[in-house]
């Protein structure tokens, strides 16, 4: 059981974990329904509150009208730890989550800085946010709590709670690249958030030219020491690691599904429907990020140039929809659906489909079965913090086959040198490697996927939380009884920051 060692670290002390999403929506009609959400965030921590059979997770539950900040059992069906809900109005989530996060802070991380807009109401709103979550930890803090804030969202949490518990073991794990210097500098919030950040005790990044990015803007923007070998930032009163722990996936878990039984004949029927002798997979959230247009134009020019491979081969691509309120999202639909209904009329003849197109989220047990039956996985993202479904892919091969293809600017290719590279931004490089992943011989693929699978297997989930709890300082007996102040604290922290 690879979470019993997570389950000793933590010893009695309780894991209370803040993101902006939870690991569920909140649907109600005539009966309350929970939809699982959909990333890799979630993915990955779930099985830890399964494993350690208790917890706090304080999130948003997706619903803006929501009337009670309430107490949710999660897994509804089998419960092992709390969802405390925070609740925000229409107002906040379209000014910090809608606003500042998805159009300033995630287009900023990864590098789309044509993209970013930065409103002066959407910074006072996200720090609005970050304050009404720290109202609800603070309302929840137990001595001995473990407060893990998660990703770009809550940046300015860490900070906020810093000033009202001073001895709270405090992380934070972004979850996106984070960028260098020259692209930070452009936020223009830019101090405020990194104060924010480091009121954390440990920061962690996937991969270290993040961290590196990182410990250069403190350096650069606050003017504080930092030492990039050890990776720690000094304050006045107190030192910030700042560590690279690549987050993993559960392998075995993957493993164990690809083996199934019910997955292998799933995949068998996929595989036959296709008709195909070889199948491509790209599973993506539906993200300008993700570069599935540039994969189409990819496969288009593959095509074209490989009559060969027409009836032969089948595209499949899976595309979770996300961020369905903002334009560019539903304009980048319309051109994705554009672009495969180009390809098919170009190229489908007598039965045969060169591109099949899913527009949703399939089931676990689905989501195997294709990481089964394909030969091929191209995950090409134009810029990606990590990237699980490549791992996922990869931990499913369980007879080394099929071959993964990678875009240089995942954070998973630092950690899968094995995979065939590509620049995702040059149409021509993904068209050739695609010819050279599907014709590879089968004894170099099956080394290289032999290498990637062990890979992923020792850097799993369990390895990369065992990793970054291991990076907490845990005195004995701290957290929220001591040197602790009260809520006038934390609304003269709240003032300061706005100050700024
Ligand atoms: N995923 C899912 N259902 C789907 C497609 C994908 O649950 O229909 C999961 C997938 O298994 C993976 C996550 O979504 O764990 C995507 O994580 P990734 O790091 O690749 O991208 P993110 O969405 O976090 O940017």
């Amino acid at each position: 059981m690879p979470f019993r060692a997570i389950t000793e670290l933590l010893g009695d002390r309780r894991l209370v974990v803040v993101s902006n999403r939870a690991p569920v929506d909140v649907h109600r009609g005539v009966e309350r329904r929970f939809v699982p959400t959909v990333g890799g965030m979630v993915s990955a921590l779930m099985p830890v509150f399964k494993a350690a059979g208790r917890g706090l997770w304080i999130a948003w539950s997706g619903e803006s009208s929501q009337k009670s900040q309430e107490r949710i059992p999660l897994p509804a069906d089998d419960p092992s730890f709390m969802l405390r809900c925070v609740q925000l109005s229409e107002r906040d989530v379209s000014g910090s989550y809608y606003g500042l996060s998805n159009r300033g802070l995630w287009p900023l991380a990864h590098y789309f800085v044509g993209r970013c807009q930065f409103r002066l109401e959407q910074w006072h709103s996200y720090r609005h946010v970050n304050e009404l979550f720290a109202r609800v930890v603070l309302e929840e803090l137990r001595p001995k709590d473990l407060v893990w804030v998660q990703d770009f969202h809550l940046a300015t949490l860490p900070g906020l709670l810093r000033e009202a518990r001073r001895n709270l073991p405090i992380g934070l794990f972004w979850h996106v690249p984070f960028p260098a210097w020259a692209v930070f500098g452009i936020l223009p919030w830019r101090r405020p958030l990194l104060e924010g950040m480091l009121g954390s005790d440990v920061i962690g990044f996937h991969v270290q030219s993040y961290a590196r990015n990182f410990l250069a803007c403190v350096e650069r923007f606050l003017g504080l020491p930092v030492d990039y070998e050890r990776g720690t930032v000094t304050l006045k009163d107190r030192q910030v690691r700042v560590v690279a722990w690549p987050i993993g996936i559960d392998a075995e878990g993957f493993e164990t599904l690809a083996r199934a039984p019910d997955v292998q004949l799933r995949a068998a029927r996929i595989r036959r429907q296709l008709g195909s002798q070889q199948m491509i997979l790209g599973v993506d959230r539906l993200d300008y990020t993700k570069g599935i247009l540039e994969r189409l134009q990819g496969y288009e020019r593959f095509l074209e140039q490989s009559p060969a491979f027409r009836r032969r081969v089948t595209f499949v691509q899976i595309a979770v929809p996300s961020r369905e309120r903002v334009d560019e999202y539903r304009r980048m639909k319309r051109e994705i659906d554009e672009s495969v209904g180009r390809i098919s009329g170009r190229f489908t003849s007598d039965g045969w489909v060169p591109v099949r197109y899913l527009y949703r989220s399939v089931p676990p047990l689905d989501l195997a079965a294709h990481y089964v039956a394909a030969d091929l996985a191209l995950v090409t993202p134009l810029r990606d913090g990590m990237n699980l479904v490549a791992k996922e892919y990869v931990a499913s091969r369980v007879y080394d086959d099929g071959m993964l293809m990678l875009s240089e600017f995942a954070g998973a290719a630092e950690g899968l040198p094995e995979a065939v590279r590509v620049n995702p931004y040059n149409i021509d490089d993904v068209a050739s490697q695609i010819r050279a992943a599907l014709t590879m011989p089968r004894e170099e693929s099956s080394e290289r996927m032999r290498r990637m699978r062990a890979r992923v297997k020792r850097e799993d989930i369990g390895w990369w939380l065992r990793g970054f709890l291991g990076e907490f300082p845990l005195p004995s007996g701290a957290g929220a009884t001591r040197g602790d102040t009260d809520a006038a604290t934390l609304r003269r922290a709240v003032a300061d920051v706005a100050n700024h």
